[in-house]
């Protein structure tokens, strides 16, 4: 890479900045993902940067730059080379609008495919999903968090008699396909080549927002642009002439206001009319990038003419999926030599590497047209709208005990709210099991009927108020803004065992249910930093524990109830920092989980968009999960009924069930740990989710099933002996037995989400991980604590 060597003698790097300076960039230190994502998101060079201030915990810090904030650790900014704000620098992009170029496209046929077809693509948080939702009413999650939206979702709208459909893309600063995201994107608009794209801009933030529309324009797809938040720009005062915008940038440009529908109508109308204008042979406007590279673009599209500008463009810049392109035709040799030829021309040209060099271009023609567009209110501080909440939430003394605070008060309200619905569904599940046996003759579909589905179904439904609610509250913090604050707080905390901070969010949701926790984790950009949060979520501990442990800490804890179950969880936590560490210093070494989070304005919620959530959760969780639960309560059922005998009590079937002889087969397995053979066959059976693991023992010592609040079972769990007349039950066999069914194999449902998210191989890792720790822990915490009894 060539050095810029001016101004050396007063270069410094960012990280040395302290709060409250302003500078300016220089240049961005190194190669790759990271350097590519700092540039795209506005680090160029002369690019002016404020350091806004620590967090909490003195590492990451939040910067601005453009008009967002965003958070870099230390170590991510002294990559970054700065130089005093008033200082001159040599080579900076000029701001030049140098007008478009113009692609004559063909006709294309609309209907090919028998739909038309609109996708929706704009950087995070500019209001894609808010829009969605309006046009299609569908339920779709909204979040102010980056990457909320990881799936596409698709709905339907209809315009002057045409249906058309929409689709919810993941928010990308970019498309150079360095995250998921945007590897999604790109495979989505080069292989289901959507009709037209809508562009969704957001007006509070052109610039960075524009830096994706040139490389939408290259793709020669007909665009539209919504400029969104339109009500937050009118009250800015500033002023932009649309008409003049619409012109320089060769797209129709609509101002809208998604939350509320503003403007929506007209936009959809601008799409059908691109759509209908694209039948005709037509001209596309590109981005002009000036004489020397559109000469390369020219040389290159002579060689390759199938393949549009976007994708030559990334020949030149050396991308890796490009070149891949290249390679499938007879004259790669010749296109490879060229772009590398006309590469080195332009580094020469222009003094600096060549990603650098095509970022500021681009930068260029956006600040150019800017320029001649956007007037700017001269009498309103923007810089501080929308972040004057951070004054409490991430001071430096307030931001740590405010986190605690708000994630005490969601758990709580999710708990003692959750505990009225629960009832009545309990009350209702049992209450429609009687109704259906004494309807039903007594025999074996009865019994499958009521013990195994009911039963069964019943046990997913009790925890979907404590989902719903759950997920509302999250729901909240993320559209408000907070959880990437969450993260920004605790990302020092998280690097100490190898993640970012953004692995706090699904560890937060996996003490309500590791299923949609393990979902959460597709907001993490790093596929190693997912794998071992997917991998660990399973120790937090979720809220389908929580019958056993009450059971037992009422039963033999009653002093310090509090005390013990809080032991628990903190047992859970320190087994998956563990574990992160372990994986981190191990299989999972290499990445580096470096990534530019930005934290976006506070925003009010809207109840809606809460509820839409809500709702969109609470049917996954009981459309994905009740189908494994209710197989799986099915097959667990099945086991402990058959075979039958006549004449025996439910205790004695139980026994000589096939569950019963495989918990007896296991029970020198859990011997040294202090289990007898019951506990055994209630862990088994729990497997499938872990609140069977009450109901089995309910079963197998009082022959009736029960909950946490069978004062039966509690009794007869302090009574029960064994043939020596000694005490089954102590305080240390309930810990160690409490201790292994927080550590052990996450439920099946956990598991069938693992495998979804991270693949089988990690699905069967888990399973024998998570036991041969939860076996090691018991053993140690029970033989030790024997010693000393
Ligand atoms: P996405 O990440 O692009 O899908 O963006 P979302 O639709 O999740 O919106 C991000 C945030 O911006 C949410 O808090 C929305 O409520 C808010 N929002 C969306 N559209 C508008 C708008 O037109 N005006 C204002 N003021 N806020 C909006
Ligand atoms: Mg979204």
């Amino acid at each position: 890479m060539k050095e810029n060597n001016d101004n050396t003698h007063s270069v410094r790097l960012l990280d040395a900045a302290p709060v409250g300076a302003v500078v300016k960039v220089a240049r961005v230190r190194g190669s790759g993902a990271f350097r590519q994502r700092l540039l795209e998101m506005g680090f160029v060079r002369g690019a002016v940067v404020t350091v806004i201030k620590n967090a909490p915990l003195q590492d990451p810090v939040e910067y601005r730059i453009l008009a967002s904030h965003i958070s870099l650790r230390h170590s991510e900014a002294a990559q970054v080379e700065v130089v005093d704000v008033d200082e001159e620098l040599k080579n900076v992009a000029e701001d030049v609008y140098n007008g478009t170029t113009q692609t004559v496209v063909g006709e294309q046929d609309p209907m090919a495919d028998n739909v038309l077809r609109v996708a929706l693509v704009g950087n995070p948080n500019c209001g894609k999903t808010s829009l969605f939702n309006f046009v299609t009413g569908a339920r779709e999650k909204v979040g102010n968090y980056g990457g909320v939206t990881v799936d596409s979702k698709e709905g339907y709208f209809t315009i002057d008699g045409k249906r058309i459909e929409l689709v919810d893309l993941p928010g990308t600063y970019s498309l150079t396909e360095y995250t998921p995201e945007e590897m999604y994107v790109r495979t989505y608009l080069r292989d289901k080549h959507p009709d037209a794209i809508l562009n969704i801009v957001d007006a509070g933030n052109m610039e960075r927002n524009l830096y994706l529309t040139t490389q939408i324009m290259d793709m020669n797809i007909p665009l539209v642009i919504a400029l969104n938040m339109w009500d937050e720009f009118e009250a800015s005062g500033d002023k932009l002439d649309i008409e003049a915008m619409s012109r320089l940038l060769g797209a129709e440009i609509v101002p809208v206001t998604a939350r509320d529908g503003k403007g929506i109508p007209t936009v959809l109308k601008a799409c059908l009319n691109a759509i209908e204008q694209s039948e005709h042979e037509s001209t596309h406007k590109n981005v002009n990038y000036g004489l020397m590279v559109e000469n390369t673009i020219a040389q290159l599209e002579a060689l390759r003419p199938d393949l549009n500008r976007y994708t030559l463009l990334k020949v030149v810049e050396n991308d890796r999926h490009a070149l891949e392109l290249i390679d499938q035709a007879d004259n790669a040799r010749e296109v490879r030599e060229v772009a590398d030829r006309e590469r080195r021309k332009i580094e020469r040209e222009f003094n600096d590497d060549i990603v650098s060099v095509i970022t500021d271009l681009k930068y260029g023609f956006v600040r150019g047209a800017l320029a001649e567009v956007h007037t700017p209110n001269p009498n309103r501080d923007k810089t501080k709208m929308g972040y004057a909440q951070d004054a409490v939430l991430t001071n430096r003394w307030l931001g740590l005990p405010v986190l605690f605070l708000l994630m005490w008060l969601v758990f709580q309200s999710t708990f003692t709210l959750g505990a009225y619905p629960q009832q009545w569904i309990e009350s209702g599940v049992e209450w429609f099991g009687q109704w259906v046996a004494s309807i039903m003759p007594n025999g074996v579909l009865r019994d499958l009927l009521v013990d195994g589905i009911i039963a069964g179904v019943g046990g997913v439904l009790v925890f979907l108020p404590n989902i719903l609610i759950l997920f509302f509250f999250i729901s909240l913090l993320e559209d408000s803004g907070y959880m990437a604050r969450a993260a920004f707080i605790v990302d020092r905390i998280m690097h100490r065992v190898g993640l970012h901070g953004k692995s706090f969010i699904p560890y937060l949701i996996g003490f309500g249910c590791g299923v949609p926790a393990i979902m959460a984790t597709r907001t993490l950009e790093n596929r190693r930093d997912r794998i071992i949060t997917i991998l660990t979520v399973p120790f937090m501990s979720c809220s389908a524990r929580l019958p056993a442990y009450l059971l037992l800490v009422s039963a033999f804890f009653a002093a310090n109830q509090g005390l013990v179950l809080m032991s628990l969880y903190v047992v859970g936590i320190v087994m998956a920092a563990f574990t992160a560490i372990l994986l981190s210093k191990t299989v999972l070494k290499h990445d580096h989980t470096q990534f530019v989070m930005e934290l976006p304005p506070y925003r009010t919620p809207t109840a809606r968009n809460a509820a839409i959530h809500m709702w969109s959760k609470g049917s996954q969780y009981l459309r994905k999960m009740g189908t494994v639960i209710l197989v799986a309560s099915i097959i667990v059922w099945a086991l402990g009924y058959f075979p039958r005998h006549e004449g025996q009590t439910q205790q004695e079937q139980v026994e000589n069930s096939y569950m019963g002889r495989m918990g007896k087969a296991i029970e020198p397995a859990v011997k040294p740990l202090g289990f007898n053979w019951q506990m055994g066959v209630s862990v088994l059976t729990g497997a499938a989710a872990k609140e069977i693991v009450v109901s089995t023992m309910g079963v197998l010592y009082t022959g009736e099933t029960a909950d946490e609040e069978s004062t039966s079972l509690k009794q007869k769990l302090q009574t029960v002996t064994d043939e020596q007349g000694q005490h089954v039950f102590n305080p240390i066999v309930a810990y160690s037995f409490m201790l292994f069914i927080l550590l052990y194999f996450p439920c099946i449902a956990a598991l069938t989400a693992i495998k979804r998210e991270a693949g089988t191989k990690w699905m069967i890792f888990e399973i024998f991980y998570t036991t041969a720790v939860a076996w090691l822990v018991s053993f140690v915490f029970y033989q030790t604590a024997m010693l000393f009894h």
